[in-house]
């Protein structure tokens, strides 16, 4: 169903958010908004667990956020075990946040809470697509 391409390694073959790496590979971050009550989600539902409606529209995430929360991952889990250290980020984008990689450069020290930060999208060497985050300048 197309979702097997997202990540680095992708644990979900059937979604009804698919399209979500469509819009990667277009270079475009997104997030499902509900028609009915207008909450923005992100990972993307096709369906509203707020209102249980099932009207649900891609939007961009766009723009700059800002850094709520981050860690570094030291131990990951099966399947990461090649890729330690990295640095898991929580980015508030206004309507919604987005959980997130910062990308591997960007040392923990440069970084800090508010601090401005974009989402990019990336393509990995065994042809996956992902997002991942970077300071702002
Ligand atoms: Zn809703």
């Amino acid at each position: 169903m197309g979702f097997e391409r997202f990540g680095r390694k992708s644990f979900t073959s059937q979604t009804k958010v698919a399209a979500f790496v469509d819009y990667l590979d277009k270079g475009e971050l997104r997030a499902t908004k509900c028609n009915n009550c207008d909450q923005v989600f992100f990972p993307p539902r096709a369906d509203c667990p707020n209102c249980l409606g099932d009207g649900m529209e891609w939007v961009e995430v766009e723009g700059t956020g800002s850094l709520v929360s981050f860690t570094q991952v030291n131990y990951a889990p099966a399947g990461f075990e090649g890729d330690v250290p990295y640095i898991l980020s929580l980015v508030d984008f206004g309507k919604v946040r987005v959980f997130g990689r910062m990308r591997s450069d960007v040392p923990q020290e440069a970084l800090k809470v508010g601090m401005p930060v974009k989402a990019v999208i990336c393509r990995l060497s065994d042809g996956q697509v992902a997002y991942e985050f970077l300071p702002a300048r």
